[in-house]
C-alpha cells in the first residue's frame, strides 16, 4: 500500500510541466537534400528600422534601429522573448507596419517610400507568401477554394486558378481535402493549407510567424519538412518567427531578438 502510493506520486512528479515539443532535425536532415549556400544578393534590406508606438502620453520603442540584410536561398529563423518585437519586425517587413524611421527595401523597391499603401498591398501579394500562426479562412469557401483565393485576387481565370491550386494541395498533400471545409481539417492540416494558399502566386518570399506555434510535434515536423525543401528545391527565401529551438538547425541562418535589438545573427 505504501509503496504504491510512493509510486503513483513519484509518477506525477516525473510528468513534464509543459508540453515539450521537439522536431528530431538530424533524422529529418538525412531525408532532406542538402541547405543551399547563401548568395551575395540581397532580397529584403532592412535599414535602422526603428518602430515606436504611443501609449498614453509617451512613446515605447520597439525596435531599435534594425539593420538586416536577407539574402536569396536563406532561410532565416528569427527568435527570442515573447514581446521582443519579432512580429512588428514581421509586419514592417510585409509592408503592413510603416517604421518610424528607416527603410525596407524589397527586391530593390523602397515600401514605405516608393508605394502607397494600395501598392504595397498589390507587392505583397504578388511577392511574398505569408504564413500566420492561425490561419484567417474565408469561411464560406471550401478549401480549394481558399486556396485558389490569392489567384482570383490577381485577376486569375477561375479553371486555371483551381488547377494550380490542386497542384499546390498536392505537394503539401492535402489533394483528397479540396472539397472539404477547412474547419474539417485538424490544426496541422489547416497550417499545410495556408502554405498552398501562400504558395499559389508562385512567390519568390515566404513570411512566417509562429506557423507551428500551435502543433504538437508530428505536424510540426510536416511543415518545417515542407518548408525547408521549398527553400532547398525551388530556392525560395524563407523568414521565419519560431520559439521550437529544436527547429534552428534546419535554418541557414539564426537571428536573436531581445527588447528590439538583434543581439545574435549567424549564418552557415
Ligand atoms: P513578439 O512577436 O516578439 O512577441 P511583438 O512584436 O508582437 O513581439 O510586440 C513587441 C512589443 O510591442 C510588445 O511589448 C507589444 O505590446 C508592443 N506592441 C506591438 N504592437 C503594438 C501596438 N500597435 N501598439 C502598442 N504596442 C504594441
Ligand atoms: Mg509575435
Amino acid at each position: 500500500m505504501v509503496k504504491k502510493k510512493i509510486l503513483s506520486h513519484q509518477k506525477k512528479k516525473s510528468k513534464p510541466s509543459l508540453p515539450l515539443v521537439a522536431v528530431d532535425v538530424a533524422a529529418l536532415e538525412k531525408k532532406l537534400p542538402p541547405k543551399t549556400l547563401r548568395s551575395h544578393h540581397v532580397i529584403i534590406k532592412v535599414d535602422r528600422v526603428n518602430k515606436s508606438f504611443p501609449v498614453g502620453d509617451s512613446t515605447v520603442t520597439v525596435l531599435h534601429r534594425i539593420t538586416l540584410n536577407l539574402y536569396s536561398g536563406e532561410f532565416v529563423i528569427i527568435s527570442g522573448p515573447s514581446g521582443s518585437g519579432k512580429s512588428t519586425l514581421l509586419h514592417s517587413i510585409l509592408g503592413l507596419e510603416p517604421p518610424s524611421q528607416g527603410r525596407v527595401v524589397m527586391r530593390d523597391v523602397d515600401l514605405y517610400q516608393d508605394l502607397d499603401e494600395q501598392a504595397r498591398t498589390r507587392f505583397r501579394r504578388e511577392k511574398v507568401g505569408v504564413v500566420f500562426q492561425q490561419s484567417n479562412w474565408i469561411k464560406s469557401l471550401s478549401v480549394i477554394e481558399n486556396v485558389s483565393y490569392p489567384l482570383w485576387l490577381a485577376g486569375t481565370p477561375a479553371t486555371s486558378a483551381r488547377k494550380t491550386a490542386m497542384d499546390w494541395l498536392e505537394q503539401v498533400g492535402l489533394a483528397e481535402w479540396a472539397d472539404h471545409h477547412p474547419s474539417e481539417l485538424s490544426g496541422g492540416q489547416q497550417q499545410r493549407v495556408a502554405l498552398a494558399r501562400a504558395m499559389v502566386t508562385d512567390p519568390g518570399i515566404i513570411v512566417a510567424d509562429e506557423p507551428t506555434g500551435n502543433l504538437d510535434s508530428e505536424a510540426s515536423e510536416v511543415m518545417i519538412t515542407l518548408l525547408a525543401k521549398l527553400n532547398r528545391v525551388q530556392n525560395k527565401l524563407i523568414l521565419m518567427v519560431t520559439h521550437n529551438l529544436s527547429l534552428l538547425p534546419i535554418a541557414t541562418r539564426r537571428t536573436v531578438i531581445k527588447d528590439g535589438r538583434i543581439i545574435y545573427d549567424q549564418h552557415d
